[in-house]
């Protein structure tokens, strides 16, 4: 077996200096995407149009325009060297999937012929059986189907050798049932277009359509590849099992924004490039709090889009990493004892004009929609945290998210010192009339200006209004941002009907408008204060007072999960046609299931490594130990020996502390094996319940003792790679 000892970094002589210097950015951004400029030159002026009203307005095209854009989208993609084409799409696992088949036909004996037809471009029947649907298709009649999303271009995705069309898509069942979760964000985005325009309308303002924009921010890991290919916990599980803390952690806090290792800058450079090519907007780069920590931000774009990007986005830099010697790790905390990796989603509204309604406006018209808008989304937080919670429950988010070295898994909303005293006046009745915002003197300082300056603000908290956007930071980096975005619009959505109903009812108890919307929101403020929070999520006291305002504090994914089949949740997505019952509950099924798979492969990856990586080389050295305590043991009877004395005890104590490390951990690995035995039968939600409160622990007491071993063993003993080398040797 290689040992860790045995370990060259993995950097590769990479063809660096053949590459063609740092092009402009402007001259190849986007250039591997059927965008619609492209589109323009090459389809008629009615198809072109008929294409625009399909993906403005949902007025489906014909087949002959379908025909024409697959023909001009091939001639494009083999133009640029493609050979096949896939549906692309999100299915309900945490990856995505694609299904490739060439371009060609076979027109006549040994001849062929690149083809694509509309039809094959609009629909595609990939054999869907082995994609998780949570009950919804029995696999005897597995017919899935693909269909373009034509709000997201479709791009060339390349490799070393070879291109492939890359169709954005949506995924659904024979019976129009969403088996992805892309589907239901692009409905969520349609739901929350209605209830925007119609609560703007209430406010007096006319508008054709609302669409949600989001910038997430990603976090992730990178290691030295042959690190990773020592470790099994890694390869299989996304994060390491067992690891004893580096001496050094993060405490002295120099990474985060510090310079970045030329290694990890040739790698973030090659990222971005790729990230251009296919028209991904990537603006920031940093290092990250953590060592070995850094993170990617693009500038934000219309939800759908921006789901299909972080999606290319975590491929990219999982490819790219390779290319460098590199891994890069999604795993929500694939290191103990030091920062886990989140997402942040930021999260906005914008008119079809542009306007984004989380605005603060500098008329009084303006500020009295944005504080609308405000409270609405404050009102679908305080009231649906739970689905929000549910949005962000997985296995690997569970380490983040109310586990130990992580912030509660309370969802509450932070405003902002001047924002909450400004919410404060008019819940107390004291501003009579929404002036020129910047006029309004509340003694805290001027609104716009305010609002606008995000320097102070609060990194602790779930739920942050950050200038002109919400910034939700519960997700996890490993995941795809669809579902949070499709709650979040949903539960945004139905809170708007909420409050324009309540605007009209006043208005006609009272016929003053600024005075009616004041009034609403001042009941809003009321209701849903306790949802406001300012101060350190991380804390202690904010989990007690949490509990006292009787703020849901669910650590457990499992039970987080069953927000999504409560039954005023399924009549919200049925009412805002976002989500049936039936896929509701799929989605359920389908991510507890896997919350109890990824428990399972983890339990098993680690009693694979202890057995055949950690207790070997424990027994050797035991064995050495034993051996050297007889000697010392024999030698104490040799009166011609000078012994200092406690030689034996002091030999006799690390026997001791070795042999209770071995016979812990293999104690508790039996008491694993135990528990397998009697979860085997429980029913998914029983087993789940029991993984959460028994056997995550129990994976924590065999890591304890192993990691007490690691820091007692020779380090020329020790196979697997430690923390000090994963997190500082790159
Ligand atoms: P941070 O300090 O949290 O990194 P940034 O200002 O860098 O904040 O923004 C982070 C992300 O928020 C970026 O992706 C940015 O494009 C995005 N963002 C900015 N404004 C909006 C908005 N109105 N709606 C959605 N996302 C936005
Ligand atoms: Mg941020």
């Amino acid at each position: 077996m290689v040992n860790r000892t045995d370990i060259n970094l993995a950097i590769r002589s990479n063809d660096f200096e053949k590459r063609e210097k740092h092009p402009k950015v402007s001259s190849y951004f986007g250039a591997s995407t059927f965008s619609e400029s492209i589109m323009k030159k090459m389809l008629s002026e009615k198809t072109f149009s008929a294409f625009k009203l399909w993906q403005e307005e949902g007025v489906v095209i014909t087949e002959k325009q379908a025909d024409e854009i697959a023909d001009a989208m091939k001639e494009w993609a083999i133009s640029k060297g493609a050979t096949s084409y896939s549906h692309w799409f999100q299915p309900m696992t945490g990856l995505t999937a694609e299904k490739h088949d060439s371009f060609i036909r076979i027109t006549g004996k040994e001849q062929v012929l690149e083809k694509f037809s509309g039809s094959k471009l609009i629909q595609g029947e990939p054999d869907a059986s082995s994609f998780p649907s949570g009950g919804i298709r029995a696999t005897f009649e597995a017919r899935g189907y693909t269909a373009w999303d034509p709000s997201s271009p479709a791009f060339i995705s390349q490799v070393e050798l070879g291109k492939t069309l890359s169709i954005p898509s949506i995924f659904f069942s024979y019976t129009g049932e969403a088996l992805d979760k892309k589907l239901p964000l692009l409905r969520s985005d349609a739901a929350v277009s209605r209830a925007a325009v119609n609560l703007l309308a209430v406010l007096g303002h006319e508008v054709k359509a609302v669409f949600s924009d989001c910038g997430p921010e990603q976090e992730y890991f990178l290691i030295d590849e042959s690190y990773y290919r020592l470790r099994t916990d890694l390869q299989l599980a996304g994060r390491t099992l067992i690891g004893a803390p580096s001496p050094k952690g993060q405490q002295l806090e120099d990474q985060y924004f510090g310079s970045i290792k030329e290694r990890v800058l040739n790698y973030m450079n090659e990222v971005a490039e790729e990230a251009y090519t296919i028209g991904i907007p990537l603006t920031t780069r940093h290092n990250e709090v953590a060592p070995q920590q850094y993170e990617f931000a693009p500038i934000f774009e219309r939800s759908n889009i921006a789901a299909d990007h972080n999606q290319m986005l975590m491929d990219i830099m999982k490819k790219v990493a390779r290319r460098h010697g590199l891994v890069c790790l999604l795993h929500e905390k694939p290191f103990a004892g030091i920062n886990g990796s989140g997402k942040h989603l930021n999260w906005s509204l914008a008119d079809n004009k542009g306007n984004n309604l989380l605005n603060p406006g500098d008329t009084p018209d303006a500020n009295i929609k944005f504080l609308t808008i405000l409270a609405a989304v404050i009102h679908a937080v305080y009231h649906h945290a739970d689905l929000l919670r549910a949005s962000v429950a997985t296995a690997g988010n569970e380490h983040r998210l109310g586990a130990n070295e992580a912030p509660p898994a309370i969802v509450s909303v932070f405003l902002g010192e001047q924002l909450t005293a400004l919410l404060d006046q008019i819940e107390k009745g004291k501003i009579k009339k929404v002036k020129k915002l910047d006029a309004i003197d509340l003694g805290v300082g001027l609104l716009p200006r305010f609002v606008k300056d995000t320097s102070d603000r609060n990194r602790t908290s779930p739920f942050a209004f950050t200038g002109t956007k919400f910034e939700f930071r519960a997700l996890g980096s490993s995941m795809n941002i669809s579902t949070s975005i499709a709650v979040l619009n949903t539960i945004v959505a139905d809170s708007m009907n909420v409050v324009a109903a309540l605007i009209k009812a006043e208005l006609k108890r009272q016929g003053n408008f600024e005075s009616a919307v004041l009034a609403v929101l001042a009941r809003i403020i009321k209701e849903t204060k306790d949802i406001l929070f300012e101060g350190n999520n991380y804390s202690q006291e904010w989990v007690r007072e949490a509990a006292r305002r009787g703020l849901a504090n669910e650590p457990s994914t499992a039970e987080a999960l069953k927000a999504f089949i409560r039954p005023e949740n399924i009549d919200l997505f049925e009412r805002h046609a976002v989500l049936s019952k039936v896929e509701m509950v799929a989605r359920y099924h389908i991510w507890t299931e896997m919350y109890q798979k990824v428990l399972e492969i983890e339990a098993r990856t680690l009693a694979e490594m202890v057995n055949t990586q950690v207790l070997p080389p424990a027994y050797t050295f035991q064995a050495e130990v034993a051996g050297s305590l007889d000697m010392l043991m024999d030698y104490a009877e040799d009166k011609t020996i000078k012994m200092p004395e406690g030689a034996v005890a002091d030999r006799r104590e690390l026997f001791n502390d070795l042999t209770s490390d071995i016979v812990d951990i293999r104690k508790n690995m039996r008491q694993m094996a135990e528990f397998f035995k009697k979860s085997e039968p429980m029913d998914l939600p029983e087993k789940c319940r029991a993984y959460f409160s028994e056997l995550v622990p129990l994976l924590g007491h065999v890591r304890k003792h192993v990691d007490d071993l690691e820091s007692k063993m020779p380090d020329g003993m020790w196979p697997l790679p430690k923390y000090k080398e994963m997190l500082f040797i790159c």
